[in-house]
């Protein structure tokens, strides 16, 4: 095969304990803690929906280093949603909640960045959302810690402080869709595929940041995420 020119490089986050994960694509879950999906708008007990980002808007973060984003164009209103990732490393359709966490091969600490002035522009003319969250840099995670090690996450603090201020804090037990409801419902529409990133959605406090701020994101069970905007 003669390649027209040099593929990407293949996009990958570290693991904790060794190793790099190979990134497929990133499936995100809107509105999936009641109190978020009231402060968006909504009701708090929708059905799962989700929208995605393209596997290079990951911008992977080392244990104990802080990441760097750019602040990204055409916004004037950059948000910080701190969200839990899970890592899937064994595919499938038509799986079932009660066996999804077999397909899980690890979680992280991940920031769904998003555009909300455009997000909003864009729902409110019903058109999608892309350009409010499917930007480069969109994603930043930390390292990716294996079910092996931290067991299955049922329960723990989220929380996001920006420059040692207090700003999302929830817990994951107040998901309104599971880990484990949220992959039967992503596999009854997509082939999951090993190296998919699910951003699991984000807990009340949602803000803007602007350039020179720090993020400071933080998982029971998975240590913490800290991203600079330049
Ligand atoms: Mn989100």
């Amino acid at each position: 095969m003669s390649l027209v020119f040099a593929p990407p490089a293949a996009v990958t986050v570290p693991c904790a304990g060794g190793g790099e994960f190979p990134v497929h694509r990133i499936y995100c879950v809107g509105r999936n803690y009641a109190e978020h999906a009231i402060e968006m708008g909504g009701s708090g007990r929708e059905p799962p929906f989700f929208f995605m980002k393209p596997a290079d808007a990951v911008v992977p973060v080392a244990e104990g280093a802080t990441g760097v984003i750019d602040y990204p164009t055409l916004t004037s209103n950059l948000h910080h949603e701190i969200e839990l990732v899970v890592a899937i490393g064994r595919g499938g359709s038509g799986i079932r909640a009660a066996d999804a966490a077999a397909h899980i091969w690890g979680y992280a600490v991940g920031l769904d960045m998003t555009r909300r002035d455009l997000q909003n522009e864009m729902k409110k003319q019903g058109r999608p959302w892309s350009i409010g969250k499917a930007f480069e840099q969109s994603a930043p995670i930390g390292p990716i810690v294996p079910i092996a090690r931290c067991g299955e996450l049922l329960h723990g603090a989220i929380s996001v402080t920006v420059n040692g201020a207090a700003r999302q804090k929830g817990d994951l037990k107040d998901l309104v869709w599971s880990v484990n409801e949220t992959i039967e419902q992503l596999s009854a529409a997509w082939t999951l595929q090993p190296g998919d990133l699910i951003y699991t959605g984000t807990p009340a406090g949602v803000g803007a940041v602007v350039r020179g701020d720090v993020m400071e994101g933080a998982i029971e069970g998975l240590g913490t995420l800290k991203v600079a905007v330049r």
